[in-house]
């Protein structure tokens, strides 16, 4: 289907509630996505000024067989984007017509307006908005390269390096063919917002992955180190389990489980562009996975990034401003699985140490979740660990100990909407090391200044018994 067919049935689709701009242009089945996403946002985004020029040339009065979605189409390309494409076929000569018209009504509404650039015609909602100045980060993949090494390749690109940031202002300023390390993650590029490197060689050989600051924080934050195993519960697409098995080195072993067959054929191919060998995937509820199987016996860390609702994702905030707001009844069964399987993972009887989280602004998702999760353990045993306390953008202080908890936003961190919480295990004295403590109140003392804060101290935990 022709380019233009193609953005009139995905806009009158968006209409009548069939599915997303994102999900029609799928399942349009066009082979350029990339295109005719773009053609589609932007088409809608001037939708109403659009519907204004129409009106007021009187196109459909002239021309009484063009459809409404198709005409907005081609009155967007004519006036707003780059001219028609391949020429316009049929459509050049038709809109040809009225191009004098349109032109004059698109004019004359700028003059009423007051103002003089297509953009200024826009609602405040849909100018470009804090989620379109979101730079592009790209992680080095160092299971195929280093930092360095990318470095020197963009700059004999003629892209200018400008060394690492040392602030978000950095960051924001970002322009042209300049590029930075972040000043947070070792091993993430910055590009001005605009960038496209979905065609670069790089990251086609799966040396760079093209991935938000907020979606590497949660296997940076769970840190496992090389040797260890690990469950990634949620798994596919996969950005964080290669993002896990370049911190392990592709040493220790990588559980991966998800349950849609789809998204894991993609993932098995994003983790071999990777180069990632330590991983076992497999389409399994993680709900069904079982603690006591010997297999996970080992797994002393675990990334939870459940489904959710994605209203924090830069694709949504951008394509439709304002629908980031799930219903009640999605938030809620939502919400009972992204609890049913934070409660399931705590199980794990070696876990030491998790990372929850989503791509959603939704409290109920975020901090409800790992609130209950929490109240429903043994008192004591796990706790949400303090982590980067210069973040600047924290979970909302629901219950004590959520203020610990990461959020992220285009204004705030300048990266897609995120909530992150760690979650660790409490230390409990293991028998060996109570008796070992035990052992040490018995021995005299050459020093009895110093046994007596020793015996002090040792007698405020309540494991051990008073002597
Ligand atoms: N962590 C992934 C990444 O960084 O690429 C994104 C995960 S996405 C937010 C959530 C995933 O959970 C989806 O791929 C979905 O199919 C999967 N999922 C949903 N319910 C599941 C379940 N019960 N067990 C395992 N996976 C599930």
């Amino acid at each position: 289907m022709a380019l233009y067919a193609a953005a009139a049935n995905v806009l009158a689709g968006v209409e009548n509630r069939q599915g997303s701009i994102k999900g029609l242009v799928y399942a349009s089945r066009f082979q350029n996505v990339k295109q005719l996403y773009a053609l589609v946002c932007e088409t809608q985004r001037y939708s109403a000024v659009l519907d204004a020029v129409i009106a007021s040339a009187g196109l459909f009065r002239a021309e009484k067989k063009l459809k409404p979605h198709l005409a907005k189409v081609l009155v967007y390309e004519l006036l707003l984007g780059k001219g028609f494409r391949g020429g316009g076929g049929r459509w050049k000569p038709l809109l040809g017509r009225h191009q004098a018209r349109l032109k004059a009504e698109l004019a004359r509404l700028k003059v009423h307006r007051g103002v003089s650039r297509n953009e200024d015609l826009l609602e405040v909602g849909s100018r470009p908005g804090p989620a379109s100045q979101v730079p592009r980060f790209v992680r080095v993949n160092t299971l195929k390269t280093c930092t360095d090494d990318a470095i020197d390749y963009f700059k004999r690109q003629g892209f200018s390096y400008q060394g690492q940031a040392s602030s978000l202002e950095d960051l924001r300023t970002l322009r042209g063919k300049r590029f930075l390390l972040d000043p947070l993650l070792s091993e993430l590029l910055v590009f001005p917002a605009q960038t496209d490197l979905h065609e670069h060689p790089l990251y086609q050989a799966g040396h760079l992955i093209l991935q938000d600051k907020a979606s590497c924080l949660p296997a940076m934050l769970l840190a496992p180190p090389p040797g260890s195993h690990v469950i990634d519960a949620c798994a596919a697409p996969g950005n964080k389990t290669s993002h896990l098995a370049a911190l392990l080195k592709n040493q220790g072993k990588i559980f991966a489980f998800d349950l849609d067959a789809k998204r894991l054929a993609s993932m098995a191919t994003l983790l071999v562009r990777a180069g990632v060998s330590c991983c076992e995937l497999a389409k399994e509820d993680f709900l069904a996975v079982s603690p006591s199987d010997q297999r996970y016996r080992q797994v002393q860390y675990i990334l939870l990034d459940p489904s959710c609702s994605g209203s924090g994702m830069l694709t949504r905030q951008l394509e439709e401003p304002g629908a980031d707001t799930p219903s009640k009844e999605r938030l809620h069964a939502l919400a009972g699985f992204q609890q049913r399987a934070l409660c399931h993972a705590l199980t794990f009887p070696s876990l030491q140490r998790l990372v929850y989280s989503t791509c959603s602004f939704c409290q109920e998702e975020n901090e409800d979740v790992v609130r209950d999760a929490l109240q429903q353990q043994s008192p004591g045993t796990f706790r949400i660990a303090p982590v980067l306390p210069s973040w600047p953008h924290r979970g909302l202080s629901t219950f004590p100990g959520a203020e610990h908890c990461l959020r992220a936003s285009p204004e705030t961190t300048l990266t897609g909407g995120f909530f992150i919480a760690v979650i660790e295990r409490v230390e409990v004295p293991s028998p060996a090391s109570q008796a070992e403590a035990l052992a040490q109140e018995l021995i005299p003392s050459p020093a009895p200044k110093r046994k007596r804060r020793q015996r002090k101290a040792v007698a405020g935990r309540s494991t051990l018994p008073c002597t």
